[in-house]
């Protein structure tokens, strides 16, 4: 009963956000004078009338991102079956912090982890776990490889070792690392910052000479980071050499496969992503293609004892420890000593409940179509003259042509309700970004989208002047 009103609110929803404004035109005085006005706190407030003006100031009073054409940054339109799971969730409440008080909870996210474990190709005897997002899955990857390389990073931290640790990204990957770099006291200078080709891939060869260079000067290399999808372009590392070169140099390789790592789930792209199954751990995000709400990220690693190690607690207080690895089916492990977390939430149930109500293939098939998409979108711009700037099968298009201003394009896009994209910056040039995030885009939106882009540029207004 409950499913199916929520249901019917959530379609009735979603036709009205595709069909209404995709920006707000709000100052932060315009809310806070209403927030102000109608909530001292002094006066309870039936809960409906609340609800009733919630759900108004989120309608007027934010970008839609789960609009069909909010090209944007990643966030998804979201399943029912994700909303259904959240509402569940609220109801229930379980603590995951240790696997005996919430048994069904721990095995419905256990089971789920495996099976996206065994589509990335790692062992059975890996760990995997949710997290936040993938900047908690980042983080964890940072702390269990240095877990890993130095024993006596725990105990002693880093001022113990004798020199400096090393990661290896590219100038490409995510910037949480600098902040993960920072608050774990490694410093954003240890990041070691590789060059890329003109794919914007990182330079393999290059990685070899910088770590070569760097354990010559007294430096340790410990770890590299290749992205699996990046945050602007979409670029794929070259993850088999990576992977390969990990191995021989004796480092941990982790993939960053926030956005792009959903790729795995459809039978027609998961080659683009061959070589992350040598990966030593990998990030995955939930709530970005796997179209689930915020937040879900996934921590996955093969080395169970050095995750252990990373995370344990010997705490006295807590129901009956447990511990044990994915593959085996006898042994539980509580997350709150093999993870960042400490009470955790059942972060699992909405991509759980989203994979049981389609099926894999039907969830390959929203990943596919918004693949679909995204090509038809490139091929369309391609025809009318613009010029790709990215290379990358998955969904993100980076476009521009001779004389475009994009961002006075870009607001009056907004503005007239055309769509919703980004400006990026690939190598030194601004240009548009834009990203399927909805599996509810569809090819009227496509054709939509670039005859209001094609019509806006050749009124002219959005071009450089000579001049500037
Ligand atoms: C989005 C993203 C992240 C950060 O993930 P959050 O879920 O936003 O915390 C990390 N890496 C890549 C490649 C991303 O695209």
């Amino acid at each position: 009963m409950l499913i199916g009103r929520i249901r019917d609110e959530f379609v009735k929803l979603e036709f009205e956000i595709a069909h209404g404004p995709l920006v707000p035109h709000v100052t932060a005085a315009e809310i806070r004078a209403h927030l102000g006005s109608h909530y001292a706190f002094k006066q309870n407030m039936p809960l409906e009338e609340v609800t009733a003006d919630v759900e108004a100031m989120l309608r007027k009073w934010q970008v839609q991102v789960t609009h069909p054409r909010y090209f944007g940054l990643y966030n998804p339109s979201v399943t029912a079956a994700g909303v259904v799971a959240e509402t569940l969730v609220a109801m229930f409440n379980p603590q995951l912090a240790n696997w005996r008080t919430s048994p069904a909870a721990n095995e419905i996210e256990r089971h789920t982890l495996g099976w996206l474990a065994v589509k990335f190709g790692l062992p059975q005897a890996s760990i995997a776990t949710f997290t936040s997002g993938g900047m908690e899955a980042n983080l964890s990857a940072v702390v269990v490889a240095l877990t890993h390389a130095f024993p006596e990073y725990g105990e002693n931290g880093l001022r113990s070792l004798k020199g400096e640790p090393a990661i290896y990204l590219t100038e490409e990957a995510h910037h949480g690392f600098n902040k993960i770099a920072h608050m774990i006291g490694l410093g954003r200078r240890n990041l070691r910052v590789i060059g890329t080709d003109s794919g914007l891939k990182m330079n393999v060869e290059e990685l070899k000479r910088r770590v070569d260079e760097d354990r010559r000067a007294g430096w340790l290399p410990c770890m590299v980071v290749g992205n699996a999808g990046t945050t602007a372009a979409g670029v794929v590392d070259p993850l088999p050499a990576i992977g390969a070169f990990c191995n021989d140099a004796g480092l941990w390789f982790h993939a960053d496969a926030a956005w792009g790592g959903a790729a795995v789930v459809s039978p027609a792209l998961r080659h683009h992503l061959a070589g992350i199954e040598l990966a030593d751990s990998i990030t995955c995000d939930a709530h970005k293609w796997l179209s689930v709400p915020m937040g879900a990220g996934m921590f996955f690693c093969r080395h169970r004892e050095s995750v252990a190690q990373a995370f344990r607690s010997d705490i006295t207080y807590m129901p009956g420890k447990t511990t044990g690895q994915l593959g085996d089916a006898a042994v539980t492990f509580d997350p709150l000593t093999h993870s960042a977390q400490w009470s955790r939430r059942f972060i699992g149930l909405k991509l759980f409940m989203t994979l049981a109500e389609r099926g894999e293939a039907g969830y390959a098939e929203m990943i596919e179509h918004q693949a679909r998409m995204g090509d038809l979108l490139r091929d369309q711009l391609m025809a009318s003259g613009w010029r790709i700037v990215n290379s990358t099968p998955l969904p993100v298009i980076c476009f521009t042509r001779d004389g475009l201003a994009p961002t006075s394009l870009l607001a009056e896009m907004r503005d007239k309700k055309i769509a919703w994209m980004s400006e990026a910056n690939i190598a030194g040039t601004p240009v548009i970004r834009a990203c399927i995030t909805s599996f509810r885009t569809t090819e009227q939106d496509i054709e939509f989208v670039v005859n209001g882009l094609n019509e806006l540029f050749a009124e002219g207004m959005h071009r450089k002047t000579a001049l500037s």
